[in-house]
């Protein structure tokens, strides 16, 4: 079962554009069998939705086993130290070609980290990854796409560091098999949404 955490992000007029910006960020945490994986850990203030959400699964801190990163975007590994400092003993996981703030394990593509295979989707960052939780068919795609005003939607292009290689992982996430689409921004999809998305320019 994914669990989706929730926190709101506001960018004033002139950061990201002329108007002000709200959008949501989402982080997620999975049981397994001896734990729970935390996947990307929101905004600054972010330790203290995820200390709620691990109380309401029945969990706590000493349960978080392993934390994976989508890529290294500041919405997305905002409370990164306070996480490490309140799960010591997680390991923490990140794709090869992105550069953090703490040491990170590499996640190989292909690897699987407590159920959740990792698959490289180069191209909102160089070492962007995507999650494919196997027993909930569900895949986290990270940046790759979001939901807006009720539709998903690539990535802006500001934030994108390469749209050709990211549309080319778009193409190749919609080959593979799962039901749910979990975007890191606005609400749950579905792989049909992918693929009606990869046919539009
Ligand atoms: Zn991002």
């Amino acid at each position: 079962m994914i669990h989706s955490i929730v926190a709101d992000v506001h960018l004033p007029a002139g950061m990201a554009g002329p108007e002000e910006m709200t959008f949501d960020v989402r982080c997620f945490l999975l049981s397994h069998a001896s734990g729970v994986t935390l996947v990307d850990t929101a905004l600054n203030n972010g330790a203290e939705l995820i200390t709620q959400k691990l109380a309401e699964i029945g969990a706590d801190w000493g349960d978080v086993t392993d934390v994976i990163l989508t890529h290294n975007h500041p919405d997305h590994i905002g409370c990164l130290h306070e996480v490490t400092a309140r799960a010591p003993g997680a390991s923490i996981w990140a794709g090869v070609h992105d550069i953090f703030p703490v040491a990170v394990k590499g996640a190989e593509d292909g690897a699987t980290i407590r159920g959740l295979r990792v698959i490289a989707t180069p191209g909102h960052t160089a070492g962007h990854l995507s999650l494919l939780a196997t027993d909930d068919h569900a895949l986290l795609a990270g940046d790759l796409v979001g939901t807006r005003n009720g539709s998903l939607t690539r990535a802006p292009e500001q934030f994108t560091a390469d749209p050709v290689e990211a549309e080319r992982s778009l193409h190749m996430l919609s080959t593979i098999d799962f039901h749910d689409l979990y975007p890191s921004h606005g609400a749950p999809s579905h792989r049909q949404a992918l693929q009606d998305l990869i046919r539009q320019p």
